[in-house]
């Protein structure tokens, strides 16, 4: 990681708590998904080598909600699973993040029907909104990251109350497409 170099001969450096827990916290935030339907599989994909979440240190995927600080949204919440959400979301460890991922999970997207949640942020904390139909892996690290800059600042917001304030950043949809799988050439032609 670089960080021998930075050490003085003696093998040591100085620097303040806080710091470190929040690198720490940074590099090593847990996912708990919530996946439910077609942008689970985006979110899938941003674990597998090709995107390889790993490079952020976000890629322990945890199925307990009591091993992870990062709740993933991705994909249509039927009112009936709302419950279900709210209790992950309240099992978590503190602190805390949630990103939602995708149109669905955000506003409903095409589903606007009684039967699904029109956007998941009236029923729990929302700190970073991933648009797309589904969003690619690169948006989604991208939201990941966005979220690391802020622990790493040390930017956690409570109120007055001491009751966290969700953060709302929304991630620009600025990632250009290009074919997937991209072409492989083999030799002259
Ligand atoms: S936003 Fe699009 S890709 Fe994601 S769950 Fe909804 S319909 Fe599927």
């Amino acid at each position: 990681m670089g960080i021998e170099t930075a050490l003085p001969a003696e093998g040591f450096l100085t620097t303040q708590l806080q710091r470190v827990i929040n690198w720490s916290r940074r590099s090593a935030v847990w996912p708990m998904p919530f996946a439910t339907a077609c942008c689970g599989i985006e979110l899938m994909a941003t674990a597998t080598s090709r995107f390889d979440l790993a490079r952020f240190g976000a890629e322990v995927f945890r199925f307990s909600p009591r091993q992870a600080d990062l709740l993933i949204v991705a994909g249509r919440v039927a009112v009936k699973m709302l419950p279900v959400l709210q209790r992950i979301y309240l099992q978590m460890t503190e602190p805390k993040w949630v990103i939602s991922m995708g149109a669905c999970a955000s506003t409903g997207g095409v589903f606007d029907t009684y039967a699904v949640v029109q956007g998941v942020d009236q029923f729990i904390p929302v700190d970073v909104y991933v648009p797309g139909c589904p969003p690619r892996p690169e948006q989604l690290i991208e939201g990941i990251m966005a979220i690391q800059r802020i622990i790493d600042r040390d930017n956690i917001p409570y109120d007055d109350q001491g009751k966290r304030i969700p953060l709302q950043i929304a991630i620009q949809p600025n990632y250009q497409p290009r074919r997937q799988p991209m072409e492989v050439s083999i030799g002259a032609t």
